[in-house]
This record gives C-alpha cells, sequence and structure tokens, in this order.
C-alpha cells in the first residue's frame, strides 16, 4: 500500500507516514482503517474545531482502479454536531485521483493563520494562500482552483460558506457535485481555515495481483450491468425508490407524523425522469451512473437531487414540487451543508411551530405553514448565511430542540439527524438507527432494502416481515457487519455483486489469502471498534435508543398502527453482537475472537 500524508497546518509541514501491514490486515481500508489509525487521538477532552483535531481523508485498496464502484473515499473525525465518531463517504473523482498522486490519505490537524488550500500535486505538497477564495460557494471554488492552478483536469474537494461560518452539519463537496455530507466534517475543515484541496496525479494505484485483478474486476461489472436493482438506479436514479417507500410508509412525511403522501408521484425518480432530467453522472469507474442531471432551464445543466434531498425537502415538509426541490438540493450544495441534516432541522422547527412551542418571534417573523416552497428556501439561505433563526438551525436538531424545551421532538439519534428511511416501514431500521457509530445513519447498514426482499443468503442475511422484530435482529448485525466493508474498501452500497466477487478482488488487490469468513470478521472488527471509541467519548448503552417520533404510530399509509418491539429487537441484538447487557461494551471475549486485545483492555481498563 501507499503512505498516507500527515499535514500540520500550524507549522507548514508535512511528511508520508507508511500505515502499520498489520492494520490494512485487520481493517482494509477506508473508515475502519481510518478509526484504527486515529483511534489514540479520538478522546473526550478533544473539541471538534480545535486545532489539535484531526482530519483523516483515506481510500481503500480498491480505490483508483476500474473496480465495481469503488471510485470512493472517506473523512473521519471528531463530529462537532454529534461528538462522537464521525466519517462521511464520497464519491466523485477526488478519492481515485488523490490515490494517482501516491498516497493513500492525508491526515490534517493544526490550523492555518489564514485561509489556506492544500495542492497535492504526483507526491509534492504545497500549501496556498486561499484568502481570495474564502467565501466562495462550492462550484465557483473548484473551478477558480483549477483557474489558478492552471491545471483543468486537477480535482478539488472544497467547503462553502457554511462550514467557514460554522454550520455544524457543513460538509465537504468535489466534481459535480458529489458530497461527503453528513456529520460536519465540513465545519472542522473551515475551523482550520482550509478551504480546499486539490490533487492531481499520474501514477496508479498498486495492485499485488493486476492480471488476477482485471478478471475479478471485469466479471463483477459484467455482474453489474446485469443487476436489476443497477438497472432502475441508473435509468430513475436513487429516487426511483420514491414511490414504494411511500406505498410501504417508510417514507418520512411531515417530519415522520404521518405515514402517506398522495402527492408522491409529483416528485418521484420516474417523474424526474420523464420531465427534467437530461443526463447522468457516474463516480469514478462506476457503471451504475446513479447520478442526475436536469435542466430546470433550457440550456442550463444542474446536478438534480437523489432520494433523500428529495423526501427530506419534499413529503418531510409536506411540499410536493420537483422542481422547488433541486433548486433547495443546489442552495445547500453551493452553500455547502448536509441537506438531510437541513430538512431534517427545519421540519422540527415547522413541527414545533405547529405545537405552537416556537412562534414568529423565534422565527424571524415567519409563518412555517407546511408545504410553503418560499419560506423552506428562505429558512435555507438563513442556515447559509448564519442569519436570525439559521443560527441555531445551523447547530443541528438537537440543539434547536434542547434550546426551546423540546429536545424530545428532535428525529436524531446521538446528534445525527434521521435520514429518510422510517423504521415503521421498514422495522430493521430501528436497530440501524439506534446502534449506528455515527448517529442515525442508513449508510452503515441500508437494511431497508433486506426488509424490502433483497437478502443476501450467502451470508446468512435473511428477509424477514418488513414489520417482524427481534427474529431479525441477527441480520441486522451481520448486515451492519458487510456494510462496514463496504465502508472499509469504499464501495458503493449500490454495487450488489456476489460475495466471493468481493473476497477476489480484495485479495487481488492487497496479496491477502481472505476467506469470506476472515472477511465478515473485518467488518465485525470495524464496528466494534467504533464502538469502543464512542464508549470512550462517553456513549453508553442507554444511548441505543429512538427518538419519540419513531415509538409512536402513525395513523395513515400502509403501515399505519404499526411500532417496532424495539426493547426486544434490541436485546436480542446485543446477544448476537456479544455485547454486555449492562454497559453496552463489546465483551473481553468478543473482542478477543476478534484480534482486538489492546483495544479490548482500554475498554475494560
Ligand atoms: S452508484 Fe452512484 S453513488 Fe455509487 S459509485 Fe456509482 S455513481 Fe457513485
Amino acid at each position: 500500500m501507499q503512505p498516507i500524508l500527515k499535514i500540520d497546518l500550524t507549522r507548514g509541514v508535512s511528511e508520508p507516514w507508511q500505515i502499520p501491514a498489520k492494520w490494512q490486515e485487520q481493517y482494509l481500508g477506508g473508515a475502519s482503517l481510518a478509526a484504527r489509525i486515529l483511534y489514540n487521538s479520538l478522546t473526550r477532552e478533544l473539541e471538534p474545531f480545535s486545532p489539535q483535531a484531526p482530519l483523516l481523508y483515506l481510500t481503500g485498496p480498491l480505490t483508483g482502479t476500474l473496480g465495481p464502484s469503488v471510485g470512493r473515499f472517506v473523512v473521519c473525525g471528531k463530529s462537532p454536531l454529534t461528538g462522537i465518531w464521525a466519517e462521511s463517504n464520497c464519491g466523485g473523482f477526488w478519492g481515485a485521483e488523490l490515490r494517482f498522486t501516491g498516497y493513500d490519505g492525508l491526515w490534517i490537524t493544526g490550523k492555518s493563520e489564514k485561509p489556506v488550500y492544500l495542492w497535492v500535486n504526483d507526491g509534492r505538497v504545497e500549501i496556498r494562500d486561499a484568502s481570495l477564495l474564502w467565501g466562495g460557494e462550492t462550484y465557483a471554488t473548484q473551478e477558480a482552483v483549477k483557474t489558478e492552478l492552471g491545471d483543468p483536469r486537477a480535482r478539488v474537494l472544497v467547503i462553502g460558506p457554511a462550514a467557514e461560518r460554522g454550520v455544524l452539519f457543513a460538509g465537504m463537496f468535489c466534481d459535480h457535485g458529489r458530497t461527503a455530507g453528513r456529520t460536519g466534517l465540513g465545519a472542522v475543515m473551515g475551523s482550520k481555515n482550509l478551504k480546499a484541496i486539490a490533487v492531481r496525479g499520474s501514477g496508479k494505484p498498486p495492485l499485488a495481483e493486476p492480471e488476477r485483478y482485471a478478471v475479478a474486476r471485469a466479471r463483477a461489472n459484467r455482474d453489474l450491468k446485469e443487476d436489476n436493482q443497477a438497472q432502475v438506479l441508473h435509468d430513475l436514479g436513487t429516487s426511483g425508490v420514491a414511490d414504494y417507500s411511500e406505498y410501504i410508509g417508510a417514507m418520512p412525511v411531515k417530519y415522520y407524523h404521518r405515514g402517506s403522501f398522495p402527492e408522491v408521484d409529483k416528485i418521484s425518480g420516474s417523474t424526474m425522469a420523464e420531465t427534467i432530467l437530461v443526463g447522468k453522472s457516474a463516480c469514478h469507474g462506476c457503471v451504475i451512473a446513479c447520478g442526475r442531471v436536469v435542466e430546470l432551464e433550457t440550456g442550463k445543466r444542474q446536478k438534480g437531487p437523489e432520494y433523500e434531498t428529495v423526501e427530506i425537502f419534499g413529503p418531510n415538509l409536506l411540499h410536493a414540487d420537483l422542481r422547488a426541490v433541486t433548486r433547495l438540493g443546489d442552495l445547500c450544495d453551493r452553500y455547502g451543508f448536509d441537506t438531510i441534516s437541513a430538512g431534517n432541522t427545519i421540519g422540527l422547527a415547522f413541527h414545533l411551530f405547529e405545537m405552537g412551542i416556537i412562534t414568529e418571534k423565534d422565527t424571524d417573523g415567519l409563518t412555517l405553514a407546511w408545504g410553503d416552497g418560499k419560506v423552506i428556501e428562505e429558512l435555507v439561505h438563513k442556515i447559509g448565511r448564519q442569519e436570525g433563526i439559521g443560527v441555531l438551525l445551523g447547530k443541528g436538531s438537537r440543539i434547536f430542540g434542547r434550546h426551546f424545551g423540546a429536545e424530545e421532538e428532535a428525529v436524531q439519534v446521538n446528534g445525527l439527524e434521521v435520514a429518510c428511511h422510517d423504521p415503521r416501514g421498514a422495522s430493521g431500521m430501528a436497530l440501524t438507527y439506534a446502534t449506528s457509530p455515527r448517529g442515525a445513519c442508513h449508510n452503515q447498514s441500508d437494511y431497508f432494502f433486506v426488509d424490502w426482499g433483497h437478502s443476501l443468503p450467502e451470508l446468512g442475511i435473511e428477509a424477514f416481515d418488513r414489520h417482524g422484530g427481534s427474529e431479525k435482529s441477527a441480520s441486522v448485525a451481520l448486515h451492519q457487519n458487510w456494510r462496514t466493508i463496504n465502508n472499509a474498501l469504499v464501495m458503493c452500497h449500490f454495487a450488489v455483486i456476489p460475495s466471493e466477487s468481493v473476497v477476489e478482488l480484495v485479495n487481488a488487490a492487497g496479496g491477502w489469502k481472505m476467506t469470506l469468513a476472515d472477511l465478515l470478521s473485518a467488518g465485525e472488527r470495524g464496528w466494534n471498534l467504533k464502538r469502543a471509541i464512542n464508549i470512550r467519548l462517553g456513549l453508553t448503552g442507554a444511548d441505543d435508543r429512538l427518538p419519540k417520533a419513531l415509538l409512536e404510530p402513525v395513523p395513515d399509509g400502509n403501515s399505519a398502527g404499526f411500532v417496532p418491539d424495539f426493547a426486544a429487537m434490541l436485546s436480542a441484538y446485543y446477544q448476537a453482537r456479544g455485547w454486555d447487557p449492562v454497559t453496552g461494551k463489546p465483551t473481553l471475549e468478543r473482542m478477543n475472537a476478534l484480534g482486538m486485545p489492546e483495544i479490548a483492555s482500554d475498554l475494560w481498563a
């Protein structure tokens, strides 16, 4: 594997650092390996906005190859939004290009005195002045950096004004609207006065057995092209599933207080395809191309919204205007913040307004009437500019709710806003949200797909009734382990390929001799390591919980009256995981069996 580059912005120095080979084999790469590298740095005392706070950008062993949907990277650290483990996964071309420079990652600490950007060009690194770029929106900043460097093929990862202003769910952006959106690490980048990171390389990612890899890669891509889900994603984008999600009552409607949205066809992926869609976009080497290119005005192409953005600014706010939702997603991208956290927190504001807990006095005179697109847009601007009520909205739903004495109304887990897959429509998501290492996250396990019937029998991941209970807990844990492997390889979750293909790709790339069982152990190891970090950061078993709204039945739709049997599910889940039922810690026996004795002894010291 290639070294990673350590950069101290306070001193303006950098040096290569080789990741221990043992860690690579145990954790593979991406988010799991990042957790191992950052393990000693992430303490309870560490302030996410302090110069000491690390930001680790890491690729996986397949990144930059032409493998199945593997052109991605992760950025990890301590979240300013949640105070716990932060990881955010991003597509586009930046991760692949970083590997072409001869580095597998960047480990950034310190804080520059003035705004800067980094230029990593084939192994050389420069810290350059970004004073003129500061304040710029995300697309314009990427172009400005390329122009200044005189290199239109440089790949540029940037933050927007929201990150500079400390919005706690600010993200990082590259290419055609690809986003490391969740957990607020863009704000950490802003706190370091780091506006952008440009990369350009002419190397190739190292492969232990290139010929063997080429055969495995070609087969996997062929399988992927034939996969039904991949074809739907290509044709309809991620919001192609909107209709079905609404049909089963798994879509957030009226801030998770209703179960059906009869106007769903106005905002679905099919409607997008028949109205504003003019093209598709892909991340590096991906044969699926789920990205949308749309035209709201003739001749003016822009990114189209994906599922989460459509739902959170659509049905979640009783707003059925696809063009307006597209504009809202674009505004969030340009200011540079996460659409899920933004739309969710705005939903909370509407909900509290309806309850009479907040009034026009709190909202800068705005009447928060459900479905009012103008008001929603005004609130997005206020978050981006950090004006008026936008200051509080920019701190996320937990702090917003707490400020008004209504924290229990916020639909979040451990500070991260719940995404758009309601556990009352697909009950496995109850465990997914409650136990995810970064708060309510659908990317640590998109178990709703399993609840829809997509089982993975060779992994022991079974599809139970979508309203099932504790019988599915062990299956959820296995699915989380599998997705932890995805997040370590930084392989897109949409790349549904046979598990033996994944094993073959990993072994051919890394020169390992892993079995499927070894790979699943690596996933479980990564999951438990992040758990250990969060316990050190202050979480306990009591934090494995769901917000109030998700434990109350919705009145309408095809999941009306149902709530997951959460307590029983969690108890069975702990048993399947080998976690101590009192403390919520992974047991010594389990950690030792996974080959993590040093982490286990810290955890139980
Ligand atoms: S499926 Fe979509 S998000 Fe995943 S790698 Fe391909 S283009 Fe990117």
